[in-house]
């Protein structure tokens, strides 16, 4: 008997119909003799519902409440689930995040789990029910509800699986698995049979949405194998796990893009120490995160220009901020540019490869898209781009990695020099 912890999204409990199905699948695997923790994410499009709400009644909702108002969604579908099994003759039981001992940090809206408390959670598998919890949330020290960011239901997912020392966790989705690129984007994306924990993390984090970045944080600092699957067919899924000798050993294993950031840019700043931390500082102080930063020599001598990129949500506030500093730091401009995109190649064989960055660099320029800031990492290639080249950029760097073709395990590619 093995206990496994499955977790579907949205699009999987939208209708009476689809909890009905998705029950379904759940008592064949119990009836095969399988222990279940079924994690649900609220119906699709609810937690959209639930924050537009709030923000009819203010602009600017109070975060504590916010996060009683959104847990409501997977508090829905936990109900509607048990309600499904138990007509089905079965025994169920629905827990919140609190019921099924959930302890987070006290950050509304994008908390962290730091603690499970499984006892509730394993004397119901051992009256034999399923367990269903409420993703995406949890209460903290103070007994606040507490929510874990968009997306986070597969944390909850994840970090059960861990915290119950559960084989597997099976993350069900409305896609078969993990992509070499957006398939709606790129009509030659591949569903990969395997991917390393490192790499999900950089395509979770660079843009693709299949899992809740954290989620794969958990898996690899848990050893959780998490499979991602459809909940719509039978298809065999994706496997993230830990690098082995079996995976494809790809130069490149995944693309991935985002469309929500924007660049802005203080020019002719003084080039001396403590000027980055004072154009910082601030911006940190306002909760904005920053994400690609280059700094370069301005044309006048002894000047900078400092360029970087932050959420599209905040890209005004950021302008705001530069813009009032600009006075303190003598003859400085502030720009922005909201309408850019940041594609990145991402895949653990740039470790022991040269060659991958040019590779890019010219694809990109063969198609005479300008790159306009880069960021690199051991595995990861970003390049800021005009926000409508992303597609283009997409298709033609998938097509240079070859990522329709499948490599087989075992042997280390090297990427094929052009033949002029
Ligand atoms: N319902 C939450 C959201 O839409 C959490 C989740 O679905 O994972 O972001
Ligand atoms: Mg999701």
């Amino acid at each position: 008997m093995a206990l496994v912890v499955q977790k579907y999204g949205g699009t999987s409990v939208a209708d009476a119909k689809r909890i009905n199905a998705v029950a379904e699948r759940v008592l064949t695997r119990k009836q095969a003799g399988d222990q279940l923790v079924v994690v649900l994410s609220a119906r699709a499009g609810e937690t959209d519902r639930l924050i537009k709400l709030g923000c009819e009644i203010t602009d600017h909702p109070d975060p504590r409440e916010m996060d009683v108002l959104l847990a409501t969604g997977e508090q829905t579908t936990i109900a509607l689930f048990c309600i499904a099994v138990k007509a089905m003759g079965s025994e169920a039981v629905s827990m919140t995040g609190y019921q099924a001992g959930i302890k987070t940090d006290g950050h509304f809206g994008h908390a962290r789990i730091s603690w499970i408390q499984t006892q509730p959670i394993i004397e119901s598998l051992q009256e034999g029910k399923i367990v269903v919890v409420a993703g995406f949330q949890g209460y903290d020290d103070n007994g606040n509800i507490t929510t874990l960011g968009r997306g986070g239901s597969d944390t909850t997912a994840v970090a059960l699986a861990a915290a119950l020392h559960a084989g597997v966790c099976e993350i069900y989705t409305d896609v078969e698995g993990v992509f070499t690129a957006d398939p709606n984007v790129c009509s030659r994306a591949r569903k990969l049979d395997k991917i390393s924990y490192e790499e999900m993390m950089e395509l979770a984090s660079m843009g693709a949405k299949v899992l809740h970045h954290r989620s794969v944080e958990f898996g690899k600092k848990y050893d959780v194998p998490i499979m991602v699957l459809s909940s719509f067919t039978d298809a065999p899924g994706t496997l993230v796990t830990r690098e082995d000798e079996t995976m494809e050993k790809m130069v490149v294993s995944g693309i991935t893009y985002n469309k929500n950031e924007g660049r802005v840019t203080i020019t002719n700043v003084p080039d001396q120490p403590g000027i980055a931390a004072q154009v910082f500082r601030p911006i940190a102080a306002a909760s904005i995160n920053v994400d690609l930063i280059v700094q370069g020599a301005s044309g006048i001598p002894g000047r900078a220009n400092i360029s970087f990129t932050v959420p599209k949500i905040n890209y005004d506030q950021t302008l705001g901020i530069l813009g009032s500093l600009a006075p303190d730091l003598g003859d400085c401009q502030v720009m922005g540019d909201p309408g850019i995109a940041k594609v990145s190649i991402i895949g653990l064989g740039m470790r022991s490869n040269s060659g991958v960055a040019t590779k890019m660099f010219e694809t990109l320029a063969r198609e005479n898209i300008n790159i306009k800031m880069i960021a690199t990492s051991e595995i990861k290639i970003s390049c800021i781009i005009d926000e409508k080249y992303t597609e283009l950029a997409v298709r033609v760097l998938h097509d240079a990695f070859e990522l329709d073709r499948k490599s087989p395990g075992g042997g280390n590619i090297q990427i094929q020099e052009e033949k002029q």
